[in-house]
């Protein structure tokens, strides 16, 4: 049975949003090729970590386990990748378009003259061909790409476009060691230290956004929108201009220069929909947008839209969810 290999990324101890969005965009592929999903993960003592992800449905997972591929030595985990690919003989080879993804992944298709797909939105199976399609200056340019599925194919998923894998305690799957391949000539760059910046809030993970924008009016005024996300039992998300404006921290943006967001909710404030903005929120389940203006763009991606003041609006809203 042919294979697909997803390379599982971690951060913290724990496995990274982007590497169960990849778990999701390859589940169809991996039906439309009757192929079996399987993971690899390197780093220094993640045997929980792999036990951890086949709970989101990877049947076996390579464990590659040693001090020297503990944090992001990349060309230790190019190494050691190439020659466990070289053995399983997977159709595609998926990470996530995270930095890490974006070092590993050309380096590894370069090393097996492979096609590469960078950061894409979606794919899909043509008959032997691979689809996918890739965004370009915030959206407004599509690239589509094709690669023969004869051929190995390396692709990192862009983040935001699909939810995440669920995790699923009842799943099981088979771990399998696998000896890193370390070379001193790899030894150029070292990792040395991770920092990781301290955000005050993750609202990539919240299933409901109460977002607010410059028709809020005031930081006094946002309090509406923290209130509400509140009661909601959800979190709050700003456009660029309530940021700028000092009203919500940086953490909370969403859009081009902020966060992707899929939650199953997202409740669009006095935001206009800039295309800064809907890059980053367009993909959400159900979008909901209060405004004065009834031809605001925010309104050409909304479910439903509540033409009103949202400080009248979001009370009466939320008393109803
Ligand atoms: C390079 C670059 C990157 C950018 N990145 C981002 C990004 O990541 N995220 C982002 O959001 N923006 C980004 N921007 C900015 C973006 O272009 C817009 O300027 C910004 O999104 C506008 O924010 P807004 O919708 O809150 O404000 P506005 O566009 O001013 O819209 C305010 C809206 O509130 C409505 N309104 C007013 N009063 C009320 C009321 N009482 N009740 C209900 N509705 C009301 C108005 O009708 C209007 O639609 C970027 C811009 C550039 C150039």
């Amino acid at each position: 049975m042919s294979k697909i290999l997803i390379i599982v990324e971690t951060a913290k101890g724990n496995i990274v949003g982007i590497t169960k969005e990849c778990i999701s965009t390859a589940r169809q592929l991996a039906v439309d090729l009757s192929a079996e999903l399987e993971g690899v993960l390197l780093g220094h003592e993640v045997a929980d970590l792999a036990v951890e992800a086949t709970k989101y449905g990877l049947k076996k997972i390579y464990k590659i386990d040693d001090p020297q591929l503990a944090g992001v030595n990349i060309l230790y985990h190019t190494r050691t990748l190439e020659a466990l690919i070289k053995e399983l003989d997977p159709k595609i080879v998926i990470a996530g378009a995270s930095l890490y993804g974006q070092e590993l992944m050309p380096r590894l298709a370069a090393r097996f003259n492979s096609a590469m797909f960078p950061s894409v939105k979606k794919l899909k199976i043509d008959g032997d061909e691979l689809e996918a399609t890739h965004a370009l200056f915030e959206e407004k340019l599509f690239a589509e790409m094709e690669g023969g599925l004869a051929n190995l194919n390396f692709i990192t998923v862009a983040s935001g476009n699909t939810a995440e894998a669920e995790r699923d305690d009842s799943l099981t799957g088979e771990i399998a060691e696998f000896s890193p391949v370390i070379e001193d000539s790899d030894r150029r760059e070292v990792f040395v230290e991770e920092k990781i910046a301290k955000v005050s809030v993750d609202i990539t993970k919240a299933k409901l956004l109460v977002s607010g924008g410059r028709g809020v009016g005031s930081k006094e005024k946002f309090a509406i929108i923290f209130e509400s996300a509140k009661q909601m039992g959800g979190e709050v998300g700003a456009s660029r201009a309530a940021v700028d404006a000092g009203w919500v921290p940086y953490d909370h943006e969403i859009g081009q220069t902020g966060k992707s967001v899929t939650p199953d909710f997202y409740i669009a404030c006095g935001i206009s929909g800039a295309i800064q903005h809907l890059v980053g929120m367009r993909n959400s389940k159900t979008i909901i947008a209060i405004n004065t203006d009834e031809e605001a763009p925010i309104l050409e991606v909304a479910h439903y839209a509540i033409i009103g003041d949202l400080h009248e609006v979001l009370p009466e809203l939320t008393k109803r969810i």
